[in-house]
């Protein structure tokens, strides 16, 4: 499977700009009607809340709400494809404000993934649930371990790297601040 280079550098100068799915997003706020609406647009993130609603920030919390079912749904489709490459089962999933980690996973195979997870590009996110599904056989980074990461991921090194690159993006980005407070 061939990936695109996400577009160099991966920094914004716009503070107001969310990094969603390896791309930045303005988010376009407005208060008006009666419904609640989010749609992720090619070149904005269109959020409407109810006249009626005056409480502020709550943007925030309604656009955490949708990213993490929107991410949900990613994990699923790739935790549904790689369970069965691999010959591996997941438990439960659940999606956490982590600061740290991207991932951890339970002896009991459960998968803890972090919110922010929805700030890469897909097929970061596709390697995140390979490590993680490979850690249901080999517990640790052994070079066993490694090897059936390469297997079902084989560009795992530049993957590594690229993540890093998404993860200083990530520190940088006010917005996600706003999104997951400390
Ligand atoms: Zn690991």
């Amino acid at each position: 499977m061939k990936h695109k280079k996400p577009a160099m550098p991966i920094t914004s100068t716009n503070n107001s700009k969310l990094l969603v799915l390896g791309k930045f997003f303005p988010l376009e706020v407005k208060r008006k009607g009666k419904k609640y609406e989010l749609a992720l647009e090619k070149e904005k993130i269109r959020i409407r809340i109810p006249e009626s609603v005056k409480r502020r920030n709550l943007e925030y919390d309604y656009l955490r709400k949708w990213l993490r079912i929107h991410l949900a749904g990613i994990l699923d489709e790739f935790i549904a494809t790689h369970t069965k490459n691999m010959g591996v089962y997941v438990n439960k999933i659940h999606i956490k404000n982590q600061k740290t980690r991207w991932a951890s996973c339970s002896s009991n195979h459960n998968v803890n993934f972090n919110i922010q997870l929805v700030a890469l590009p897909r097929f970061l996110i596709e390697y995140i649930v390979i490590h993680e599904l490979a850690h249901m056989t080999h517990k640790n980074h052994s070079r066993k371990f490694w090897q059936l990461v390469q297997k079902f991921c084989p560009h795992y090194k530049r993957r590594r790297q690229e993540l890093r690159r998404y993860s200083l993006a990530l520190r940088e980005n006010k917005m996600w601040g706003r999104i997951t407070p400390i």
